[in-house]
């Protein structure tokens, strides 16, 4: 994990939820803030508990039985926890979790502090309801609101989603880190500084755009040397080294096509590591084209367009068990360019 002089740690660890012929999703691990992201719900019946309960944020690309089905594990888990869990997905979403929790009686469980908001992104809308335990999950209507590509935007993260044709909407999520804000250790040594609170204090100015003349009170490693406010434009240039922030993308259940590709290749664009599907070997072209999904060729051509820096496919179909790495070895050799990219149908 990468630290920089504040201490600070990579902000996303993604893994797979399951093995690529399992059901598709990705825990994206927080380990700043000791949450989780989870990005759909197939079957979880083999994921640590102890990792269900860290999860504040759930994404479903859509509700198919294999992207869907893991629902009641979580909800089982989260029970008797006091937390909050957003929830976001296509239309119908709030019916399917409905759904779900109907399937269930719930007189025993007045005290219970869980909370879900369930969000339904529409083309050009969220709106959402809150199912809290306490009434019983009876749903109480949130405030709708614009929808603009971003779903949920905090200091930590930003989640992005995109909808992509599956013969129903597919959602396609990112998730970001805001531009990186490091402190060079080296210089902070050579100023004489030292580390503490301040250097926290100075990041979150700069990565909040606080105006350059903003000051902090920086403290000096020499005992005699009084601390001193010192605007953050000085510091800015003398300590702090930006980057890109860290970007995962996340791709399944989609048809190769022209307005797929376009939002594909947008959202994914310059991802560290893009997680896309790729159930089909590229000779089974129709066969992805009849079901709506991806062949591992396109996979490989859509983080080639992307100019993705890694690339993880998964979602492999079962007909192909036991040969997993022509699926990889396919999209591997799209992506660096050996073998040719696909065009849309
Ligand atoms: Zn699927
Ligand atoms: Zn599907």
């Amino acid at each position: 994990m990468e630290r920089d002089a504040g201490g600070v740690t990579s902000p996303f660890v993604p893994e797979f939820v399951n093995s690529p012929f399992g059901d598709p999703g990705v825990y994206i691990s927080l380990p700043r803030l000791g949450t989780a992201i989870l990005v759909d719900l197939g079957n979880l019946d083999r994921f640590p508990a102890a990792k269900i309960h860290r999860v504040s944020h759930i994404l479903v690309s859509h509700t198919h039985i294999d992207h869907f089905v893991g629902f009641d594990r979580v909800l089982r888990l989260l029970l008797g926890r006091d937390t909050l869990v957003k929830i976001y997905g296509p239309t119908g979403i709030i019916d399917n979790v409905l759904g779900k929790i109907r399937g269930y009686t719930w007189n025993l469980i007045d005290g219970y502090p869980l909370v879900f908001e369930v969000f339904e992104v529409e083309p050009t809308t969220v709106r959402g309801v809150r199912l809290s335990a306490a009434t019983a999950f009876s749903p109480q209507p949130l405030e709708a609101h614009s929808f603009f590509g971003v779903l949920c935007e905090q200091p930590e993260f930003v989640i992005r989603t995109t909808h992509l044709d599956h013969r129903i909407p597919s959602l396609a999520f990112a998730v970001e880190e805001p531009r990186r804000v490091n402190i060079r250790k080296d210089e902070l040594e050579r100023y004489g500084f030292t580390a503490g609170p301040w250097l926290e204090a100075l990041k979150e100015a700069i990565r909040t755009n606080a105006p350059p003349e903003t000051t902090v009170t920086a403290t000096f490693a020499c005992s005699e040397q009084p601390s001193q406010r010192l605007s953050i434009a000085e510091l800015r240039t003398k300590l702090v080294e930006e980057a890109p922030g860290q970007k995962l993308a996340y791709v399944v259940d989609a048809g190769f096509t022209a307005p797929n590709i376009e939002r594909i290749v947008d959202l994914a664009r310059n991802a560290d590591v893009f997680f896309c599907e790729s159930p089909f070997v590229d000779v089974d072209r129709e066969q992805a084209k009849f079901r709506y999904h991806l062949t591992a060729r396109q996979a490989g051509s859509l983080a080639r367009w992307a100019s993705v820096k890694e690339l993880n496919t998964f979602h492999f179909s079962p007909r192909y068990s036991g040969r997993a790495q022509e699926l990889v070895d396919e999209a591997r050799a799209t992506y660096s360019g050996k073998m040719d990219t696909d065009v849309a149908y």
